[in-house]
């Protein structure tokens, strides 16, 4: 929170990784380090809505958010939790092609086993049905499966298209996200030939620095906005109570 201040984030969205259903966390290697563990959401909660008062000492707005995997699978799971507890924002994500979690430095020995571009083509197609579920308000990291810096060999043009009108089509909109600034891949997600697509779909953007420590809080939102506006973005969106309200550009 006080990062936040000092560091001139005027909205502070938690968007902590929702429990994952237990089927998956059974299966998944891994699995128990991926989320926090099912009985700490009401305490994830508790806590937000306490450094929301901080926050508002501070002039720092606090959203209590939450991040899903949208795993076919765990989707029922995730429509009992969203119906049990409210949050001013839900972020859809896709880390898991299968059982393998594609993102974790400890799986990176996955890769060996796909095509790039076929690999490409299953994450796009995964992130598409994900924002078909209706579950999201937003997509989180949009090309996350470039994280380790493994680009497909074709053209990325009708993915990139494909996901933009399912985008549109679906009311949802794109997080821009500043880790993968911080990743092998070097650029933010989504990248900027993405963002143009996305942008000329007509599709809404949110921004995000994904931050895991204080730290980070706020880090590259100055490339993000920079982005946005080459992208031909002139405002974003913030969420709250799952309703979006406009902010310009300029005033971020
Ligand atoms: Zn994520």
């Amino acid at each position: 929170m006080r990062a936040a201040a000092s560091s001139g984030v005027a909205v502070l969205g938690f968007t902590e990784h929702l429990p994952l259903a237990p089927e998956l966390a059974s299966r998944i290697p891994g699995a128990q380090g991926y989320a926090m563990p099912a009985a700490e959401l009401p305490e994830y909660i508790a806590d937000v809505t306490q450094a929301a008062a901080l926050g508002g000492e501070l002039g720092v707005e606090v959203l209590c958010g939450i991040e899903i995997d949208a795993v076919p699978v765990a989707l029922e799971h995730a429509r009992g939790e969203l119906s049990r507890h409210s949050f001013d924002l839900v972020l859809g994500s896709v880390h898991f092609i299968d059982d393998w979690a594609f993102d974790d430095p400890d799986r990176r020995e996955g890769y060996a086993d796909w095509k790039s571009d076929e690999l490409w083509e299953r994450y796009f197609t995964e992130v598409v049905a994900a924002a078909r579920t209706g579950l999201f308000d937003v997509m989180a990291h949009v090309d996350l499966v470039k994280k380790f810096g493994v680009w497909p060999d074709g053209p990325t043009r009708d993915l990139y298209r494909t996901l933009a009108d399912a985008l549109a089509a679906t009311d949802v909109a794109v997080e821009v996200n500043t880790a993968g600034l911080r990743k092998p891949c070097r650029e933010l997600y989504p990248g900027q030939d993405l963002l143009r697509a996305l942008c000329d779909a007509g599709v809404p953007a949110t921004i995000g620095s994904d931050a895991h420590a204080p730290a980070e809080v706020g880090a590259g939102a100055g490339e993000a906005r920079e982005a946005l506006i080459e992208a031909g973005y002139r405002s974003v969106l913030v969420f709250r109570g799952r309703k979006a309200r406009e902010v310009g550009i300029d005033d971020i």
